[in-house]
């Protein structure tokens, strides 16, 4: 125990060192009682290697602490990362014990290794966005990162089985994520890693042969660069040159993609000359001593420093002809510029297809955090930074799973319901119930990126209108809409047959206007809801016509007045024709239509009252005729009448300043016409008049119901009639 205390003791060291040398400030007692904390933890735990398990979060912390350094929060939550999901300490003892921040941290690393635990990595592109979508703080990245990156170096100990899906896993994700972020270096060394576990005899081929031609490659480099170095420090330029290191991926990539054998690609020599300086033209400088040296071949230059890649790289690329005629490549940067190359968290995220809004935002967010590695000792400068790391990258969508481990994309906030329509309209129509990880879960459950999604159906299960009101998806949305639409038209039919069957057995009419109104009086919307309400029985259908009956009753009576005027005005004329004849036989005119000459009339045979005149329009009429046709008598209106009768036309429209003087106006000035009586009711900027003018006949009342239908604001001008 002693023996491993002491180790122990000496690794804390180490990690305190390096920290104290990379990292403005350590709180040296937190980081202390991490360790403690994380020996203690995972003290009954071991590696696949056989060693202690908490030599891994030490090495990912040393990782941490030498490729990123960002702050001592990040160490601490490093030495803590794999506490959560392994050992008996959960998240909130963590928290407890070092803070949210610490926390949070750990458990968004917890939360990645989850999502892809025994998946087949199908679509990588979907899973990089996924690891986006999960990450609030860049810290979990970078620990991540440092994690995967001594996975990798420790993964001889795994079974191959797992090699492979690990070294795969890297390779797709991980590595290109690197990349993005700039981590030139960690890419590197994770494809080379995952190479060798993917392909080992490639690899081993590979590395043999460089390792064969490493003395000859040494030896040219020196007869190359020496005349550089001795020109450079006339120049009193301070640098750094050196052979690049060939990745042993990038060559068998380069190899595979140009179809070149080994010796073709890795004859290319290459050199790096890292400026210590701050000035930039120094790099041109060197330039310009590179190409008096050696002849440059004219098309492989390349200024990088100008026009910076977009992942901010910057450097300067030649090739030049060294000595036996071989093609060397010289790159020439600065120290900073070095720098960002190798661990600058400075990718932007880009797409060769779009770049919407949310790469805008990781564009900007990664320029912060270029910001803070490269000012690295502004400190106060770096705290602010880090309170922006609170991030919204793809925080718009979330990723699932369905059954057979394919990712789906939603925006965030989908439920089940959304997942059914996204798989197949026919999931969503019959969808009657969903699993989330084995566990069924309400169809209203806000789905976390990372769930695995099964939905469960039934051929009797029909969309619900309350879906609406938690889909996301427009998807869904229309498709439950179409739905609930589809459904509505059968009840609403439905409705309207009933509502018609009504009216008709209650001898009531009702017009396109009538009907609206009612409606609006009921306080519906439209007649597909009042239909609708109709058919739900919602709505007290006697109720509704009984009362439109007591009003038409009440309409009636106030027509009377005009009734009772009419008749008298009718006192003076001729009268009608029975059988083509005057005759001395008693008439009236009937009330319910209010014939004028013109009209299609006929007689019916009163007791006491003599021959009531009705319109043969009436409706009254026709329940006369049905009751006693016998009773019908044919009249007619004598030719060239002259008399004046009384007509009433009712006026429907907008209701607006001057319309009743409009309405008078139109008539009077047609014909002489004159007035009786003009009454206009006006609500919810709506009026509805009536108008009553004395007319010689059919022909003179119909041209002015013509006219007042073309005064503006008048939707719909008719004759009177009681029923
Ligand atoms: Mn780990």
């Amino acid at each position: 125990m002693s023996t491993e205390n002491s180790k122990y003791d000496k690794m804390l060291d180490e990690l305190l060192a390096v920290s104290s040398q990379n990292l403005p400030k350590v709180n040296e007692t937190l980081l202390r009682k991490a360790f403690a904390f994380g020996v203690e933890a995972h003290k009954h735990d071991l590696r696949a290697s056989g060693e202690p398990y908490f030599t891994h979060p030490f090495e990912v912390a040393m990782i941490v602490a030498e490729e990123f350094p960002l702050d001592d929060t990040t160490i601490v939550a490093t030495l803590l990362h794999d506490v959560a999901e392994d050992t008996d300490f959960n998240i909130n003892i963590i928290s407890k014990e070092f803070g949210k921040e610490v926390a949070d941290i750990v458990d968004g690393v917890t939360k990645i290794s989850g999502i892809f635990r025994g998946q087949e990595i199908t679509q990588a592109e979907n899973y990089r966005k996924l690891l986006l979508s999960m990450i609030k703080d860049v810290r979990v990245i970078l620990v991540k990162f440092a994690d995967r990156l001594h996975n990798m170096r420790t993964l001889e100990f795994v079974s191959p089985d797992k090699q492979r899906r690990i070294a795969q896993e890297t390779l797709e994700i991980y590595a290109p994520f690197a990349h993005r972020f700039g981590l030139g270096k960690v890419k590197w060394e994770l494809e080379d890693l995952a190479f060798k576990y993917l392909n080992k005899e490639a690899y081993e081929e590979l590395a043999r042969k460089i390792k064969a031609k490493r003395k000859e490659r040494e030896s040219y480099i020196k007869k190359f660069a020496d005349p550089i170095t001795k020109k450079l420090n006339e120049y009193e330029l301070n640098f750094d040159l050196s052979g690049r290191p060939k990745h042993l991926y990038s060559v068998y990539r380069k190899m595979v993609r140009r179809n070149k054998p080994f010796e073709e690609i890795y004859d290319l020599f290459a050199i790096r000359i890292i400026l210590d300086t701050d000035d930039r033209n120094d790099c041109y400088t060197t330039l310009g001593i590179v190409n008096q040296l050696y002849l440059p071949v004219p098309d492989r230059f390349k200024d990088y420093i100008s026009i910076p890649k977009t992942n901010n790289y910057q450097s300067i690329h030649t090739t030049v002809v060294g000595p036996d005629g071989r093609l060397v490549e010289v790159q020439i940067r600065t120290k900073q510029m070095h720098e960002v190359a190798e661990k600058g968290v400075a990718a932007h995220w880009r797409y060769k297809e779009t770049k919407t809004a949310t790469d805008k935002e990781l564009e900007t967010w990664v320029n912060w955090i270029r910001d803070i590695f490269e000012n690295a000792s502004r400190d106060d400068q770096r705290k602010e930074l880090l309170e922006s790391f609170k991030l919204n990258l793809y925080q718009d969508e979330i990723y699932v799973f369905t059954p057979k481990g394919e990712l789906r994309r939603l925006p965030v906030g989908s439920t089940p319901v959304d997942f059914a329509f996204e798989i197949h309209s026919k999931v969503g129509y019959h969808c009657i119930g969903a699993k989330v990880d084995g566990k069924i879960i309400p169809l209203d459950t806000q789905l976390n990126s990372g769930d695995q999604v099964e939905i469960i159906t039934s051929k009797n299960q029909h969309p619900n209108k309350n879906w609406i009101k938690f889909v996301k998806t427009h998807k869904a949305k229309n498709a439950i809409r179409r739905w609930i639409n589809k459904e509505e038209d059968e009840i609403i039919k439905k409705g309207k047959e009933l509502w018609e069957k009504r009216v008709k057995k209650q001898k009531l009419t009702f017009n396109q206007t009538d009907l609206l109104k009612l409606v609006h009086n009921l306080k519906f919307d439209n007649t597909r809801q009042f239909f609708k309400a109709i058919a739900q029985n919602t709505v007290n259908l006697e109720e509704v016509l009984s009362a439109s009956k007591d009003k038409e009753v009440k309409e009636q009576s106030a027509e009377l007045k005009f009734d009772k005027f009419a008749d008298i005005a009718r006192g003076d004329i001729g009268g009608v024709l029975v059988d083509g004849k005057k005759s001395g036989i008693k008439y009236s005119y009937a009330k319910c239509c209010n014939p004028i000459p013109g009209d299609p009339v006929i007689g019916y045979i009163t007791v006491g009252e003599g021959i009531k005149i009705h319109r043969k329009t009436c409706t009254n009429l026709v329940n006369l005729s049905t009751t006693d046709a016998s009773k019908l008598f044919p009249v007619q209106w004598p030719e060239g009448e002259e008399s004046l009768f009384v007509a009433g036309l009712t006026v429907k429209g907008e209701d607006r300043p001057g319309i009743l003087n409009d309405i008078s106006h139109s008539i009077v000035t047609y014909q002489n016409t004159n007035i009786k009586s003009i009454n206009i009711n006006t609500s919810d900027s709506m009026f509805d008049g009536s108008v009553t003018v004395y007319v010689n006949n059919l022909d003179h009342l119909n041209r002015l119901i013509e006219r007042l239908k073309k005064l503006n604001g008048v939707f719909t001008v008719e004759r009177f009639e009681s029923a």
